[in-house]
């Protein structure tokens, strides 16, 4: 973590310096950006924003307050990975529950009526990344993201006891944008530039700008129990699948040791049943759930939250309030389940709204700050919609399969097999953006195999030539709106000092003159050479900027490739990178945006023109 940049700091260095003064406490009548919710989707959205001082973000809750108890709890290894571009994984990862194994239950062939463990596996996330895949809280994720945003220049808050009515998109102002709250004192307007509607399934945004969901409600329900258990059901500590002649239960133990999540399968309902499965009680669900597991038995101790819910898998047809064939740009979008609604079982809800918002959050402050042109705001639903259509497919064949009877089931490995080998798309890697404005063409992608065009940037780890520690090159970028550039060197560093020298007035072109000369590009060098063989001092003035009000230099942005005394990674090697060198632009969402030579500094500003505007 880099800090005293702008003089000492004695206090916690989470805490960023503030850009605004005096922050109103109730919310103003006009608005930069309106944040409707502050679910998974909305609290990143919020963190994001608060990175951006010169714009004025608020985020309205109808709720009183914080979320108390939360229902996803699925943390997949890609949101460990943005919680470190906020600055909390550390943190998060010490309390949560670490999935290592996954086991799966089925009928005893020599007796049916009872279960037997049938496979186990390890779980997938250590085999694609560095991060674990956790069981935690929604509600303590939103806390940490909510610490983000109070803590961010822009020191965002939630407006809690505010709940959306309604808007009006008019097409002229500044703030075309024309919401209906109510809060404590009656109904108000605020007008806003753009709004974004992270208010979950049942989303007001979605119907005020006429969108719908579509897809089926499918008629299956399960029953979700939190519980503290004696059990003799050998497994309880562990995540298992569990198929048996009586049912089906996904059984997730949870952070702190004892408590456990259970969804158990409450068959498929009827086309007249009029939502009356949602009346199940409690102690119906523990019966099932005793039933499934014979022969081992649940003393159900305390009952910490149950619910009952049915399946449904349906997209919003449209991410924004722009029609087909328009050209205006958008002004309202939607985020998270207010867009796209599954079963929870792949645990995967608010994994996707959280990336939603990863994704917006920088489009906006980029347009809002003047860095960028309002069509990049387009490119939201464009690339956003296909992720979701892949979500929903790949989580109705995930819990049709959960929800399968023992009879159906020809290999009793298949349900395990189908985990391990779809593991990327749940563990949130599977997602690539296609070619636009800010994903270039894949024409060099042979320069850099490992690091494919339009997927979020796999870390590696390298050595920090200033002060010869291992650390992960991917892990210093942070949530703060700037693009990273990853200037891999050829072999004696030559091509890179030439590299250097015609790229710095490219970067300055797209930089204001009064920020910070990395306020926009974060440039790193990654050299080839040996550690022992290399200077700081040496690399050129692009790779150590002075910066912030005293004007200081950043040690932070030369590395080396390892092998070295404490990694045996090689990045080069591990990311099939070009020893001839590679530059690998990557947007503030973290994805690939373009792989460049070292000698194609045209076709770099090129790239660059296409996505910015250039500084005024
Ligand atoms: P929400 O979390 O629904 O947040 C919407 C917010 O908007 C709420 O705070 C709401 O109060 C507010 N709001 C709504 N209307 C208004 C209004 N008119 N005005 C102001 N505020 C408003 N996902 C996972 O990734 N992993 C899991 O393990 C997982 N487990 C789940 C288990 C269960 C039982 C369920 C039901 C879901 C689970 N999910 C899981 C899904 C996950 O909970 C959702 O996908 C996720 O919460 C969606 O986030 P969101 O921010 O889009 O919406």
């Amino acid at each position: 973590m880099q800090f005293h940049h702008h003089g000492y700091v004695s206090g916690d260095p989470r805490v960023l310096p503030a850009g605004v003064e005096d922050r109103p406490s109730e919310l103003p009548d006009e608005v930069d950006v309106l944040i409707v919710g502050s679910g998974p989707a909305g609290m990143l959205l919020a963190a994001q924003m608060s990175q951006y001082p010169g714009i004025t973000t608020r985020i309205i809750e109808k709720r009183d307050g914080r979320l108390v108890l939360g229902q996803a709890d699925g943390i997949q290894p890609r949101s460990v990975e943005t919680f470190q571009a906020f600055g909390f994984a550390e943190r998060i990862i010490a309390e949560a529950y670490n999935i290592g194994w996954m086991n799966f239950w089925g009928p005893n062939p020599d007796n049916p009526d009872e279960i037997v463990r049938t496979a186990r596996t390890a779980d997938y996330a250590y085999d694609i990344c560095e991060f674990p895949h956790l069981i935690v809280n929604q509600a303590r994720v939103l806390d940490y993201f909510a610490e983000a945003a109070a803590h961010g220049p822009a020191r965002i808050t939630p407006d809690y006891g505010v709940e959306f009515l309604g808007l009006t998109v008019h097409e002229e102002g500044e703030h075309p944008v024309e919401v209906t709250v109510r809060d404590a004192n009656g109904e108000r307007t605020v007008r806003a530039r753009y709004v974004v509607g992270c208010d979950g399934a049942r989303s007001g945004v979605r119907a005020a700008i006429g969108r719908t969901h579509v897809g089926a409600m499918a008629a299956h329900a399960w029953g979700v129990m939190d519980v503290l258990v004696n059990t003799d059901f050998p497994d309880w500590r562990t995540k298992c699948a569990i198929n048996s002649e009586a049912g089906n239960i996904l059984h997730i133990p949870r952070e702190g040791g004892y408590l456990s999540r259970m969804y158990i399968d409450l068959g498929e309902v009827s086309a007249d049943d009029n939502r009356s499965v949602r009346h199940t009680t409690i102690d119906a669900i523990i019966e099932k759930a005793n039933a499934i597991l014979h022969p081992y038995t649940l003393d159900v101790k305390e009952v910490a939250w149950h619910s009952v819910y049915e399946v449904g898998h349906r997209v919003t047809d449209g991410f924004d309030d722009v029609d087909a064939g328009s050209d205006r740009t958008p002004r309202v979008f939607l985020t998270g389940d207010a867009c796209h609604t599954h079963s929870a079982k792949a645990g995967q809800g608010m994994n996707v709204s959280m990336q939603d918002g990863f994704n917006l959050g920088w489009k906006l402050g980029s347009v809002l700050t003047g860095r960028a042109p309002e069509a990049l705001l387009a490119t939201y639903g464009a690339e956003r919609r296909p992720v979701a259509q892949q979500l929903i497919d790949f989580d109705r064949e995930w819990s049709s399969l959960m929800a399968r009877k023992p009879e159906e089931i020809s290999d009793p490995n298949e349900l395990a097999t189908f985990y391990l080998g779809t593991a990327e798309f749940p563990s949130g890697f599977m997602t690539q953006y296609t070619s636009s404005m800010i994903t270039g063409t894949d024409a060099h992608q042979a320069l850099a195999g490992g690091f494919p065009l339009g997927k979020r940037f796999k870390s590696a780890e390298v050595v920090r030539i200033g002060d010869g520690n291992v650390t992960h090159l991917g892990h210093h970028a942070r949530a703060d709106g700037r693009w990273r550039v990853y200037a891999f060197a050829d072999r004696d560093g030559s091509a890179l000092a030439a590299w250097a020298e015609a790229a710095t007035p490219v970067f300055a072109r797209f930089t204001p003159a009064d920020a910070d000369v990395d306020a926009v590009f974060d440039v790193k060098a990654i050299y080839q050479q040996p550690y022992e063989e290399l200077e700081v001092a040496a690399a050129p003035a692009l790779f150590q900027p002075k910066t912030g009000p005293l004007g200081l230099t950043d040690w932070e942005k030369v590395y080396t490739s390892g092998p070295y005394k404490w990694t045996t990674t090689d990045i080069f090697e591990a990311r099939e990178l070009s020893r001839d060198g590679v530059v690998i632009v990557v947007r503030p969402d973290q994805y690939v945006a373009a792989i460049l030579p070292l000698d194609a500094v045209g076709e770099l500003e090129g790239f660059l023109e296409g996505a910015f505007l250039p500084a005024s």
